[in-house]
């Protein structure tokens, strides 16, 4: 580790995109384990019912195990889902199954239902400022989000602070960004005022193409000092890594998919929370 400053209070990011295959978990499971790396401690909440962040970070996430599911339908605390990583350094994770499908349909029924993980988030006792909680604080929470906007993703953006838009590097890139920009403005006004887009983080990026280069630009022009300067580029290795259930950044970590990740994760703890 670096000795890099750790945040006031823990900083709740959720990575939401209703896009599929932009850089959702890809995003979440290296930026996780590239904070932890720098000896920051992150929680990282699995909402995909498709488990994928899960299977990247190795943690079990059959049917049977202690879930979001059950945190979001069934109360269970954070704290009883939440395990720690073997693998990585600082990483506790609370894993997705199959479960996670129906919870969109059985969170229609339950009172406060876009409330659930805002409640529980929020109730953990290593959630809040380091004077009031103490060394074992979390420093990041990370919620990676499913391609979609419902109840799932409207859970994320209840309980967090900021947001990150993973944004692939191709020509229908800005498409869908409205549609997501107006139903955060929708929660800004009626469920949580505290939310921003924080962080634009371009991925996938190929450095060889015009086309890359213009749809950054397009990004950077539109949304501004909101794009991180770090973008990730399109990397075999970083797509590897899933499959031996590792991230990039121990999978290979001097690969410029790793190398890109950690820049990211610096850049996202020195800029601190947006007033
Ligand atoms: P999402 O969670 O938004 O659906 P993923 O993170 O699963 O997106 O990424 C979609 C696909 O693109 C995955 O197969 C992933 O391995 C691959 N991918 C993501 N980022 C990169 C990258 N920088 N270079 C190469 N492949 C990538
Ligand atoms: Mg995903």
């Amino acid at each position: 580790t670096d000795g890099m400053q750790r945040p006031d209070r823990t900083r709740v990011m959720v990575v939401a995109n209703q896009k599929g295959g932009v850089g959702k978990t890809t995003t979440t499971v290296n930026l996780a384990a590239a904070l932890g790396q720098l000896g920051q401690r992150v929680l990282v909440i699995d909402l995909d019912p498709q488990g994928n962040a899960s299977t990247a970070l190795a943690v079990d996430h059959h049917r049977g195990v202690p879930s979001t599911y059950d945190m979001l339908v069934d109360g269970s605390t954070l704290a009883e889902v939440a395990t720690e990583s073997e693998e990585l350094a600082n990483l506790w994770v609370v894993p997705a199954t199959i479960d996670l499908a129906g919870a969109e349909i059985e969170l229609v029924s339950v009172v406060a239902r876009e409330s659930r993980l805002h409640k529980a988030i929020h109730g953990h006792p290593l959630v809040g400022s380091l004077a009031d909680v103490g060394e074992d604080r979390f420093d990041y929470v990370l919620i990676d989000c499913p391609p979609s906007l419902g109840l799932l993703t409207l859970n994320a953006l209840v309980a967090g602070e900021e947001m990150l838009i993973p944004i692939q590097a191709e020509y229908y890139a800005l498409e869908g960004l409205g549609q997501l920009l107006e139903t955060v403005d929708m929660v800004k006004q009626h469920l949580n005022s505290r939310l921003t887009v924080s962080t634009i983080l371009i991925t996938m990026y190929d450095a060889r193409t015009r086309l890359a280069a213009g749809v950054a630009d397009e990004v950077r022009e539109h949304f501004g000092d909101t794009v991180l300067k770090t973008s990730i580029p399109r990397s075999v290795r970083v797509s590897e890594a899933p499959s031996y259930g590792q991230t990039v950044i121990t999978y290979d970590p001097v690969s410029p998919g790793a190398l890109s990740y950690l820049e990211a994760a610096r850049e996202i703890a020195t800029r601190g929370i947006k007033a």
